[in-house]
């Protein structure tokens, strides 16, 4: 309470003495005044100054309800009044078994089985972790290799970040090297000159079966991927490309791990969108972020029936999955994500689906500008990609910081962007409406 009284400049000062943010570099690090926000309702965001802004973003592509709903809130009240918090290691609680079945009941394929984190990259790793655990009770210890892609986000935790494949994510930081193989970004906004989108997916395919023809499928464990990818820059692949690849990992009993931790909890209009948009059916999906539309740190990973069922029937029934967080299946969290999924069901899947057209058809407008090399994206998530000259796409010449420039000109217009180099990222409250989608476009259009 105090902190909200106190003026805005002494409270970014404080973060400049004492906070570290993240993403610092070097030579701002613990120093940095980031834009102080203070007020959330609906799409809107409030600064410092008590300016409204529209939350492009929704945070980090996870206030999907939008901000202070009382339905979301008051559920975080009552949950810790009644059990603020129960170890997961002997004991459990009500809404973290309620939350599994509603989130199995929406889960491609046979995945039926949560296990609960804290967030995505706890729950990337905890995916890995499960992965090498299973190869070594199914007593394959040399089958541990992971696939990746760049242009990829997984997290940053030390195995999760070690997947990342977006340029400069890793340029600085160490990384579990040995362990990952690093494949082709399916972007088709950069594919070679001239070349037809199914030639491109049939590359990209034709690179996959050569990387595991070349190492063995008996070295590769698994293969993770975002459906679309999201900080990569609302990466959308070509169609049959995602089916192929799943394909090539059943063949080789490479599992296929989706993370779903942005595409999932109505981004693009469904809980999951591994199975309604792209018709896979992976061998485990991670989630974050959308699951509690951010109001609580948690995430999780959906696993196959299969390959419990593998791991109850090995020889090795005393194996343990040395695994768990002490906030697994937090109370508070479980409770809130299945108010928020009564919220998706109550209207916001249909609306985001509904809306999601006209979201895209008029980012798209902002083509005719000169510095835009593509507007690209799908349901309620889009990107902005800008280029020095469009008919090279090259967006080296550009002044680097050309994203955080636009952000700051939207910014005194009443918009947050997500500035990515040269790249705006739009993922708005999923409640957003058509008036309000013009004004978002608008201010885009004119700080561009
Ligand atoms: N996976 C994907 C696809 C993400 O976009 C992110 C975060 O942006 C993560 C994992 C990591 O999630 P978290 O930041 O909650 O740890």
């Amino acid at each position: 309470r105090e902190t909200a009284q106190s003026n805005a400049q002494d409270v970014v000062e404080l973060a400049k003495r004492h906070l570290v943010q993240p993403w610092p570099t070097a030579g701002e690090v613990g120093a940095e005044a980031r834009p102080l926000i203070r007020g959330g309702e609906g799409i809107y965001i409030t600064d410092g100054a008590g300016k409204r802004l529209i939350d492009g973003p929704a945070g980090m592509w996870c206030v999907n309800a939008g901000h202070r709903r009382e339905e979301l809130a008051s559920v975080m009240y009552e949950q810790a009044m009644l059990l603020s918090y129960n170890t997961p290691w002997y004991t459990m609680s009500e809404p973290s078994a309620v939350l599994a079945k509603r989130i199995a009941d929406y889960a491609p394929g046979d995945l039926n089985h949560v296990f609960f984190t804290t967030g995505g990259s706890s729950a990337v790793e905890s995916a890995l972790r499960f992965m090498q655990f299973y190869n070594n009770v199914r007593g394959r210890p040399e089958k541990k290799l992971i696939l990746s892609r760049g242009g990829a986000y997984h997290g940053s935790t030390y195995l999760s970040a070690s997947l990342n494949g977006r340029p400069r994510d890793r340029d600085w930081m160490d990384g579990a090297d040995d362990l990952v193989v690093k494949l082709s970004s399916p972007n088709p906004f950069r594919r070679p000159e001239g070349m037809s989108l199914a030639i491109f997916s049939n590359m990209l395919v034709a690179e996959f079966e050569e990387t595991v023809s070349r190492i063995g499928a008996d070295k590769i464990g698994a293969f993770i991927g975002e459906p679309i990818q999201a900080s990569g820059g609302v990466i959308v692949p070509p169609d049959d490309y995602l089916p192929r690849i799943r394909k090539i990992c059943r063949d080789n009993d490479i599992l296929f791990i989706a993370d779903e931790v942005v595409t999932a909890f109505g981004r693009l209009g469904h809980v999951f969108s591994s199975g309604e948009e792209f018709g896979l059916d992976p061998d485990i999906i991670t989630f974050a972020k959308g699951v509690t539309s951010g109001y609580f740190p948690l995430g999780g990973m959906v696993v196959s029936e299969r390959l419990l069922a593998e791991l109850r029937r090995s020889n090795h029934p005393t194996a343990m999955y040395a695994h768990g967080l002490t906030y697994t299946s937090h109370p508070v969290g479980c409770a809130v994500a299945l108010a928020n999924l009564d919220l998706l069901e109550g209207g916001i899947l249909a609306h985001a689906q509904a809306i999601a057209p006209y979201f895209q058809e008029q980012l798209r407008t902002l083509e005719e500008l000169p510095l835009v090399g593509e507007v690209r994206g799908t349901g309620l998530m889009a990107c902005v990609e800008c280029v020095a000259d469009r008919e090279s796409k090259n967006p080296l010449e550009l002044d680097t910081s050309v994203g955080m420039r636009i952000d700051a000109h939207c910014h005194e217009l009443g918009l947050l962007v997500r500035p990515l180099i040269n790249m705006c990222v739009m993922s708005p409250p999923l409640v957003i409406t058509r008036d309000q989608i013009d004004d978002m476009v608008a201010i885009l259009r004119e700080g561009i």
